[in-house]
Formats: C-alpha cells, structure tokens, sequence
C-alpha cells in the first residue's frame, strides 16, 4: 500500500514534470490523508530564501507592470489551457493531497480553469472612470494600476483552486505573486507552478520570478507577512491564523485579503421543498468530509417540519457512502489529520454534555489503514444553540435545532463570530426577501434553495465579521489587487481652485 500511493504520487509529478529534487529528502514530511502515509519529504525554505524570493518578485513588477495588461491576460489564457491538459492530474493529486472524491479533485481543477477563462477578459475590462469635475477647463478621472508583490497563503481543503483565484488576477492585473501553500497539501502547489511554468514557457518573455512557491509552515508564511515590499497578503485559513496575520500586515500600512473560518447556517422553512432541501443540506453538510469553508455547520428546521425532514436526514447521515476517494466512488472520504478527528471528538463531547443528541461521528476503521481518519458524519439534535454549536469545528458535524419565528432564526444564525455563508429553503417570496434583506442574514455570501457551500467563480467570494472581510475571484474582487489613482487634468488658461478658493498671488 506504501508503495501504492506513494507511487501513484510520483507517476503524477512525474507526468507534470515536478523535479525530484523539490520532494525528496527535505524537512517536510507530506502525508496523504487517504492512508495516512508519508508521500514526500520537501525541503523547506527559511527567512533568507523567503526575502531572497521576494526580492525576485520585485524585480519582476518592475517588468510586469509596463505589459499591457490583455498580453498579461494571454498569459492567464495559456494557464487555463495548460491546466486543461493536465486536469486528471492534477485532479487526481488534489485527492491524494487533501483526500477528496475525484469528482470533487476534478472539481477543483475546474474552478481553476473558469477562474483563468474569466481573468483573461477581465485583462481587457480594468476600466477606471471618468468623473464629472467642478471646475471649467477640467477633466477628472480614476485610473488602475498594478500593486506590487502578492503574497499568497493559503489552506489545506482547496490546496489549488484559491491560489488560482489569486493568481489569475494578480496576474492580469500587473502583480507577481508569490505563493505559501498550506504545509499539509505542498505536492499540488508544486504542480500547479510547473504548470505555470509551462505557460510561462510558451508566453515567452515574462520576467524571471513573477510567479513563486515557498514551501513551510507558519514561519514561512510569516516571513512574508512582515515583508514590507509586499503589498498585499491575500491569507486564507483559520480565524486564529487570520487573527495573526491581519494586524502584522496593517502594522506595516500593507493590504491584506483575509478569507478566514466559516460557520454557516441553513434554515428550512415551512413551505420548503423538502426533498430539494433534504440533498442540499447532504452535500453542504457532509461533502469534503465537512472541510469546506462553506460547509453547513448549524441547520434551523421550523417546528412544523422538523419531524419530516430530519429522520430523513439522520437515515442519510447512517447510509452515505465513507471510504478511499482513490479506489472507490464514496461521497465522504477522509479528515485531514488525526488533530481534526480528535477536534471533532472533542466538540461531539461538548455537544453531548449540552443536552446534544448525536447521530454518527464514529470512526469508520474499515474505510482505510489506522493512520488515515475516516468518520461517519455527524448529526447533532441541539436543544438550543450553544457551546460548540457557535464555533467551526473543521469536520462534518451538523448541529440541528428547532425555530418557529423566523426573525429569530435569523438572529440566531447571525449570532456567531463567523460571516461566511448561509442559506435559507422556502418558496415564500417574503421569507426569502427578509433573508436576503439588510435585516436578513449578515454573511457575505446569502443562498435561497441552494445549500452553502458550492460557489462560482463569477460571485465575489468572502464573508465578513471574524471571516475577515476579504473578497476574491469574481465581481470586482479584482480591485483589490491594483491601486487606484484619482487624475485631474487641466487643459484650460486659468488657474480655478476647487471648493471656489481664492488664493491670488
Ligand atoms: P490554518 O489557519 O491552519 O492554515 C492556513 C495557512 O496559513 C497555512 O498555509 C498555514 O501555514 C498558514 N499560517 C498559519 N498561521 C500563520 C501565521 N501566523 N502566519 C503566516 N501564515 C500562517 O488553516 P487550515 O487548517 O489549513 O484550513 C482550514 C481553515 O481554513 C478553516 O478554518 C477554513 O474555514 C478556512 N478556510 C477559509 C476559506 C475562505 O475562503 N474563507 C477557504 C478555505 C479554508
């Protein structure tokens, strides 16, 4: 079996033409979830080849920045066509990294294809404005710019996916981007930059360093944080690593994306297709092993339903399919690690001693060997909402409770640290305008009908309060990535003064 998925491992970095010499014999041990084994061992950058790096990369922005910007998106255009070739892949090493279903790994792939596909029109759409000015003889206008060095950390559940979100328009919009992937999932961070690499290769002329991998833990990842030539931190991950990073970036007047925890709420109300909601809530709850960001953590059923919906949803917690993303077609596969499983432990416990009645959460030894963790998902019937029920626990566990005034399940979902993702199930246009509402949900991302997990790429993407604010990919997340300059011109013979000032001299 060792050789099986370790083997497997090096076929793939083989096939993408991963050098050997960046996953052998170094500090940092790689183990694939799915068996738990070790699968590389990388050598490991420190503070001086973090500066050395960043030192490349603003070299490159001084280049980068003076090519137009849709050549800069002919670059992103080849990347969505060198990840198309390489998509089963890197698909597949998605799984063994971070343990998801192929179709999830393919999934993945595939968010960076799109993403890449949107960012080379948007090479032709960073339009500023043109403003009315109150002076005669005037003209007034907004006009983008690249912003320098992008620092790009990121987490172990979507190893690939956000540094393409990042990447892409970073890269259209004039910035190099240098990228910490998380310690847990640095296999397919390596491969996505080789596949770059081929891009690269084919654009021609692109400076040297405008796209890196540093590979570490938090050190590392600290090392750019408190650089003063980069100018945005785009860190996605915990509320407690967010909880570090923003502040040393501000400190420093630099900018920063933060895309942080998750604790996301559904509510079913009455009149909601309850078989529609039945499935959205299985793949928001379960799907990623519950390892999404958007995974559903808390579900609101009104009273009148409750009895309908959830035995049906505690028999699909009892039957879903747990096993090996790699060999076999099961829906849930996986936790990352053993500290997720004993968080999970852990939180069931405190569930428990809440008045929590728990359907599943038990280990499924017979999924894989005793070093991978697989679990039975966990249903949690909560008598109201408290002590677990307000954190993310990075693991599949739904904590259901009972509502029967509307306004309070939504005061309820929105009293909780995070502000990620919600969604609500009805087909009463005034219950899901009042959740939609500025008196609705308070998350960054608001569903109908939907579940909470799943997002497009065309959306802005990011959730506010202890969530950190931050949006990426679509809309105008690109914005962020570029500095605004505000011109006045003025092609007149007079001099006049904004505000009617006089200042005759
Ligand atoms: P994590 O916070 O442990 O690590 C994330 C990344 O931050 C890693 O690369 C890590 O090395 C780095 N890091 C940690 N502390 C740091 C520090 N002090 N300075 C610099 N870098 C540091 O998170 P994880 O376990 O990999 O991922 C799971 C978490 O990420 C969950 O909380 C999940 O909700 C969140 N997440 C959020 C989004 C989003 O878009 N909002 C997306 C994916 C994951």
């Amino acid at each position: 079996m060792t050789e099986g998925i370790a083997g497997d491992t090096r076929n793939i970095l083989d096939r993408l033409g991963v050098d050997q010499a960046l996953y052998t014999g170094g500090t940092l041990k790689s183990r694939s979830p799915v068996t738990g084994e070790e699968i590389a061992a990388l050598p490991e950058d420190d503070a001086a080849s973090v500066s050395a790096a960043i030192g490349r990369a603003s070299d490159a922005f001084r280049i980068w920045r003076n090519v137009p910007a849709p050549r800069r998106g002919e670059l992103v255009r080849l990347l969505g066509e060198e990840l198309r070739a390489s998509k089963d892949d890197l698909g597949r090493l998605v799984s063994v990294e971070a343990g998801k279903s192929s179709s999830e790994g393919a999934g993945e792939v595939q968010e960076m294809i799109d993403i890449c596909d949107f960012a080379v029109g948007l090479s032709r759409q960073l339009y500023g404005l043109t403003i009315a000015t109150e002076r005669p003889g005037h003209r007034m206008m907004e006009t983008w710019h690249p912003l320098g060095v992008v620092g790009i950390i990121s987490a172990f559940n979507f190893p690939v996916a956000v540094w393409s979100w990042n990447a892409a328009l970073a890269l259209v919009c004039g910035n190099p981007v240098i990228w910490k992937p998380s310690e847990k999932t640095p296999l397919t961070a390596l491969a996505s930059q080789e596949i770059l690499n081929r891009a690269l290769a084919r654009f021609g002329n692109a400076p040297e360093g405008l796209s890196q991998v540093i590979i570490g833990a938090r050190e590392t990842g600290d090392a750019l944080v408190g650089d003063q030539r980069v100018a945005l931190v785009s860190a996605t991950g915990s509320t407690r690593m967010g909880r570090e990073v923003g502040p040393k970036v501000a400190a420093r007047f630099g900018r920063s994306i933060l895309e942080l925890g998750g604790n996301n709420a559904g509510i079913v109300c009455p009149s909601a297709d309850l078989d529609m909601a039945l499935r959205a809530i299985a793949f928001g709850a379960m799907g990623t092993a519950g390892q999404r960001c958007t995974s559903m953590r808390r579900l609101f059923v009104h009273d009148s339903i409750y009895d309908q919906l959830v035995p049906g949803l505690v028999r699909a917690y009892g039957s879903v399919s747990v096993g090996n993303p790699l060999t076999t077609q099961a829906l849930v596969g996986p936790l990352i690690d053993g500290v997720a499983y004993e968080g999970m432990q852990t939180a069931l416990q405190a569930a428990t001693a809440a008045g929590g009645k728990v359907h599943g959460g038990e280990r499924v030894s017979e999924a894989g060997p005793e070093a991978a963790y697989y679990v039975r998902p966990a249903l949690v019937e909560m008598p109201r909402q408290t002590g677990p029920a307000l954190e993310e626990t990075f693991a599949p566990i739904l904590y259901v409770m009972r509502y029967s005034d509307l306004s309070e399940a939504i005061d309820a979902q929105n009293a909780v640290g995070a502000g990620l993702s919600s969604s609500i199930f009805t087909t009463d246009l005034r219950e899901s305008e009042l959740f939609l509402s500025a008196s609705g949900s308070d998350c960054g991302i608001a569903n109908v009908n939907i579940g909470t997990s799943g997002a497009e790429i065309g959306g802005a993407f990011g959730g506010e309060k202890e969530t950190g604010g931050g949006r990426e990919s679509g809309s105008d997340a690109w914005k962020a990535y570029m500095r605004r300059a505000t011109n006045t011109v003025n092609y007149s013979r007079e001099l006049p003064l904004a505000q009617g000032v006089v200042f005759d001299i």
